[in-house]
């Protein structure tokens, strides 16, 4: 996968490419990054990338010359790239669109800053607008970053277990099960039995089970949406049934 990011801060990604997962994923030759200073291709003197709004108002908006020109340096170097506009307008970031884009073999990640970019850029040279959540940031970089790391993870050969991305919360509708690792007591909490136990068809019980009830307690609107199967309907039935035992025992006494 070939991400290139253009941006006007292109040091913040130098420590993001430098690190965990996405280092790991450059040294394999899994992914390549690059990033395209947009004042690069900013003319005059000072290399402005932003000017005032036409019709007034305040702050400024990013010109759309430098990031024509910047998008169009990245075609050349990506000529199958999408190209992706960070922008808390764009259709939600989730797990299914990290899969979606994980199957391209090249991104080209457009960063905003001040009040945005030209609408112009917007309709001629984006291919999606992906937003990472309904609140404002002031720069995209940081959601750039996000859609990057959620995106390698999901390359195959990049995490240890070659499953563990498909076990992750939301990939299959549910979140993840609960984890412990040594010690066994903490603080007086044990770690449940059962894991303990070495019986490799129990535990994917438990953590089935706890991924149900995780999913429940945390995100009902994920078990909404979810098709459940047969298992996961009986874990639901089996707390069910606990629950109305405990309120028709509440029941009697009051
Ligand atoms: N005035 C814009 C609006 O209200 O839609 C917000 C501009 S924001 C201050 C500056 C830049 O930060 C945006 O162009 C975008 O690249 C980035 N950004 C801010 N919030 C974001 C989000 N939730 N997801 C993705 N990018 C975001």
């Amino acid at each position: 996968m070939n991400f290139i990011v253009l941006t006007i801060f292109p040091e913040m990604f130098d420590a993001f490419w430098a690190h965990g997962i996405i280092r790991r994923a450059i040294d394999q030759e899994k992914i390549v990054t690059s990033t395209i200073n947009i004042r690069d291709y900013a003319s005059g003197r000072h290399q402005m990338t932003d000017d005032r709004p036409y019709g007034g108002g305040s702050g400024m908006v990013m010109k759309p010359e430098p990031l024509a020109a910047g998008i169009r340096a990245a075609k050349r170097r990506a000529p199958f790239a999408k190209s992706i506009l960070l922008t808390p307008q764009g259709r939600k970031f989730n797990q299914h669109t990290a899969q979606q884009l994980a199957s391209w073999e090249e991104l080209i990640l457009v960063c905003g800053r001040y009040e945005g970019v030209d609408g112009r850029i917007s309709h001629e040279f984006i291919d999606y607008e992906i937003s990472i959540g309904d609140y404002v940031l002031t720069g995209g970089e940081l959601a750039a970053m996000v859609v990057i790391e959620a995106v390698t993870r999901l390359i195959p050969g990049i995490l240890g277990g070659e499953d563990s991305a498909k076990k992750d919360s939301f990939s299959d509708g549910l979140l993840e099960h609960d984890h412990y690792t040594r010690p066994r007591n903490f603080e007086g909490e044990e770690v449940p039995e059962v894991l303990l136990s070495g019986h490799h068809q129990e535990i994917e019980q438990w953590r089935l089970g706890s991924s149900v009830m995780r999913t429940l307690l945390k995100r009902p609107d994920l078990l909404q949406k979810k098709k459940l199967g047969e298992q996961e309907i009986e874990i639901l039935k089996k707390w069910y049934r606990e629950i109305e035992k405990l309120l028709n025992l509440h029941h009697r006494e009051h």
